[in-house]
């Protein structure tokens, strides 16, 4: 009884306790609230502090997210591992639940499953929901999920930090209209373009996406086959480059000052960068800045701190670990 009743104050002297330690780790452990909330059992988990994180795809081996995630914690500080993970993208559901409750912290998604991870989630962004995607998924206590997509900050910032490219009052192409497309065309939309264009191999997808942005007056869609302006700034949204391929745009889509923005990386610059330059672009640059970008911005989710992007953008440009 005495022991019981030992055991009874101690517990009851551990939860006085946890919403103070919580408060100073930036997030609630009893509301519901727009701060990202982890499972109770981590705050319990004195011997193993390493907070784990991936990124799941398919194919995702060749992702750098791991190296972005793992420099970002050593400039903030911040204890956590990081691995690339391939889901079966007939069971992808069962291996996020899987992970979950492996104990991971938060998943980054890459492609094909940014529309799959959405419908997981039990709360999404603003951003995540207009974009019908998720690329930043964060586990909750119990089996719930939080979901927001980062993409389309990463997009914009590098574009207008990194390269200095404005779309204010400019004429946009974004070519696809997969989990990427729709992650990136509403902050493009914001950005100010005097129009904006949607072309996908499939044009139904391309209507249904710029039918869901509610912005009729600038923005358009058609099949690839049917672009016939040219643009200021064509973005490859597709997975055409995974394969070394470029979509089939005509030739007259690029004008002597267009940007060409590949959102596909590669140590080499990609097929459709070659191309656009070959056709007379001003500039073509890869998805790379984009990448480490809307890291960033799932780094700043996860552990509320910015870290600097300059340094690590240039250390994955010149090979360096
Ligand atoms: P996804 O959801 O699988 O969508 C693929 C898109 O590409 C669809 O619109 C598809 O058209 C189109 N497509 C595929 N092959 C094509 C081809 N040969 N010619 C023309 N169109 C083709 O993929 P996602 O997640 O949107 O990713 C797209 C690309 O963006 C990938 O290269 C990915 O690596 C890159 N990405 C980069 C970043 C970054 O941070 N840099 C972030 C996200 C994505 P249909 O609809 O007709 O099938």
């Amino acid at each position: 009884m005495v022991q019981a009743g030992g055991s009874v104050a101690v517990l009851f002297g551990i939860l006085r306790l946890v919403p103070n330690s919580c408060r100073k780790l930036g997030y609630s452990p009893w509301r519901c609230s727009t701060a990202i909330r982890r499972p109770m059992t981590d705050l319990f988990d004195f011997k193993n502090r390493k907070l784990r994180f991936a990124v799941v795809g398919h194919p995702v081996m060749h992702s750098k997210s791991p190296q972005i995630h793992e420099a970002f914690a050593r400039q903030c500080n911040v204890s956590l591992s990081y691995e690339a993970i391939a889901l079966d993208p007939i069971a992808f559901e069962q291996g996020v639940r899987n992970l979950q409750a492996g104990g991971m912290a938060g998943l980054n998604v890459t492609l094909p499953f940014k529309e799959a991870a959405f419908g997981l989630c039990d709360e999404v962004s603003e951003r995540a929901r207009i974009a019908n995607a998720v690329n930043t998924l964060t586990f909750l206590g119990g089996d719930q999920l939080t979901g927001d997509n980062t993409d389309g900050i990463g997009l914009v910032r590098d574009l207008q930090q990194n390269l200095k490219i404005s779309c204010a009052d400019a004429k946009v192409l974004v070519v696809g209209a997969g989990g990427a497309a729709r992650g990136i065309v509403q902050p493009l939309l914001q950005t100010g373009p005097a129009r904006l264009v949607i072309a996908n191999r499939t044009a139904s997808r391309a209507r249904e996406l710029a039918g869901s942005m509610g912005s009729p007056d600038r923005i358009y869609s058609c099949a690839i086959d049917e672009v016939s302006d040219s643009f200021d700034l064509v973005i490859n949204a597709t997975a055409a480059s995974l394969s070394s391929e470029v979509p089939a745009l005509p030739e007259s889509v690029f004008h002597s000052q267009s940007h060409a923005y590949d959102l596909a990386y590669a140590d080499q610059p990609t097929a459709f960068m070659r191309w656009a330059l070959a056709l007379g672009a001003a500039q073509a640059v890869d998805g790379l800045g984009m990448l480490v970008e809307q890291a960033a911005e799932a780094f700043w989710i996860w552990h509320r701190q910015r870290p600097q992007t300059a340094p690590v953008i240039s250390a994955l440009r010149s090979g360096a670990r």
